[in-house]
């Protein structure tokens, strides 16, 4: 058993600087990897550090496909990078047309390809395989990281730190203020698979027999709010086989959290980007949580094959075809900015000086759906990307600040994509004037953006 107070000395050590760079990003989600080639594309010289082996977060890693589902005729957005991963996508015959919107799908294998093309085209450094495990401190600002590795632990020294991993990790061990969605309020946590085996035609034709809708997200386990307009429109929505499988015993009833939504239908008879298993309880930052929640989700995930085999149309050879590389977090620690988005900010088309990019209005998490149907949109403060107490250090992606239903807008792959864009370029800007984070010129940074085609006003 455990003993909670046994601790052992770590003996102090020199650690080698393996690199040296102005900026440096960690995490190359959506986020950080904006965030990476936006820097580079600014003039400075950029580092991208990952923990895994590709790079692209959640997209690569976890299976999340949907990149603008949301997307409808009437729907403003930012443009710039975020708009580029999805045409480069296409473009490299990574993506196909999404079901419900007018977006595309991205496919998470090849979009592996599409970012190392990305990165390489922006001559940003690629440091994959490398855990950030602790800041390097002067005071209160950051230096750069320590990084562990198969070599062992690396120091990388930076002008300016980029903390994209999504949890805030560098932010809360250099010490910024950050909160964390006590864990029976976290939105829930997602084993996603992907499958081989399907008949598109039988299942196309089931889908056309018995159209759902976003009106339908509200059965079950869930009650999900939109604003009437979402209600009578189409959504990939999957229930009914799992009702059936409860019904006859197959799925236990207390598992009637399994449901949720398909992604693309590939003519290969792949079903991808099966989003069906919703692990409540899950704390993302708590690697024993981590542990007990992967192996739960890929026995409910086989449950879920096994009712879509038996009550889906075109399913009845259904195979899984793999896992996400790790369980899907959405929810974990966000930091305490300059400026933390309200709800009110999110639901009322918020507009700032500072903005460093809009987002269309699309509320997608702790029970909210609202879809950007209309035009409106709001603005993504920098302030919002500025960690209290800390110097040389931006948050990029899920962990900026802000209350839970700002986050179930700010949480989006494209939003990151925006906060990611953002960070990178005040990043790089503030290298080359020598001016501190907090105090850089919002025109020069405007500036920029425009340059880089990103709609801020
Ligand atoms: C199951 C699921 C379904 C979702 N569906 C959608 C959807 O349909 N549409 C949508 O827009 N959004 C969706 N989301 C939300 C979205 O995927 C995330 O909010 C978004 O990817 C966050 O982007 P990010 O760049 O902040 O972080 P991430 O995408 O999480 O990327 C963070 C990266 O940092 C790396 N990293 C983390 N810690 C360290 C460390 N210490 N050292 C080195 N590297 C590190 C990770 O390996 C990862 O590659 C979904 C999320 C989940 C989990």
């Amino acid at each position: 058993m455990p003993n909670p107070t046994a601790f052992i000395e770590e003996p102090a050590r020199q650690v080698e600087v393996v690199h040296e760079t102005d900026v440096l990003v960690v995490g190359s989600g959506p986020g950080g990897l904006a965030a990476a080639l936006a820097a580079a594309r600014a003039g400075v010289e950029v580092a991208l550090i990952e923990r895994f082996g590709c790079f692209g977060g959640n997209i690569t890693v976890v299976g999340v496909e949907g990149f603008a589902w949301y997307r409808h005729e009437a729907t403003v957005e930012a443009g710039g990078i975020g708009r580029e991963f999805e045409e480069r996508a296409k473009a490299m015959g990574a993506a196909s047309p999404e079901s419900q919107s007018l977006s595309y799908e991205l496919d998470s294998e090849g979009f592996k390809l599409v970012a190392d093309r990305l990165v390489e085209e922006a001559g940003v450094k690629p440091m994959l395989h490398r855990l950030s495990v602790a800041p390097v401190m002067d005071g209160d600002a950051i230096k750069g990281i320590i990084v562990e590795s198969k070599a062992g632990r690396e120091a990388i020294l930076a002008k300016r730190v980029i903390d994209a991993t999504g949890d805030a990790d560098i932010a809360h061990r250099a010490g910024a203020p950050t909160f964390k969605t006590p864990v029976e309020k976290m939105q829930a946590a997602s084993v996603m698979f992907h499958l081989a085996g399907i008949d598109k035609r039988a299942f196309l034709d089931g889908v056309t027999a018995d159209p759902q809708t976003y009106g339908d997200w509200s059965t079950g386990e869930w009650k999900v709010e939109t604003s009437g307009k979402e209600d009578k429109m189409f959504s990939p929505f999957l229930s009914k086989p799992f009702q059936k499988a409860i019904e006859a015993g197959l799925i236990p009833a207390h598992l009637n959290t399994i449901g949720g939504t398909w992604g693309a239908l590939h003519e290969s008879g792949e079903l991808t980007y099966m989003n069906l298993v919703h692990l409540a309880g899950c704390d993302g930052t708590d690697p024993d949580s981590l542990t007990r929640f992967e192996i739960e989700g890929r026995r409910q995930a086989m449950l879920a094959i096994e009712a879509l085999r038996r009550y889906a149309p075109g399913c009845a050879k259904a195979r899984l075809r793999n896992f996400g590389m790790t369980i899907g977090i959405r929810d974990t620690r966000k930091i305490d900015a300059v400026y933390n988005l309200s709800e009110q900010d999110v639901r009322n088309e918020a507009r700032f000086e500072d903005s460093i990019g809009i987002y269309p209005e699309f509320i997608d998490g702790y029970g909210v759906l609202i879809l950007p149907t209309t035009g409106r949109y709001m603005h993504i403060p920098y302030r919002a990307l500025l960690p209290k107490r800390i110097e040389n250090l931006l948050v990029a992606g899920r962990a900026i600040g802000g209350e839970r239903i700002a986050h179930a807008a700010t949480r989006n792959m494209a939003c990151c994509a925006v906060t990611g864009q953002g960070a990178g370029i005040a990043a790089a800007l503030s290298v080359r004037s020598g001016e501190a984070l907090d105090r850089l010129n919002m025109a020069q940074i405007q500036k920029e953006l425009a340059r880089q085609q990103v709609r801020f006003q």
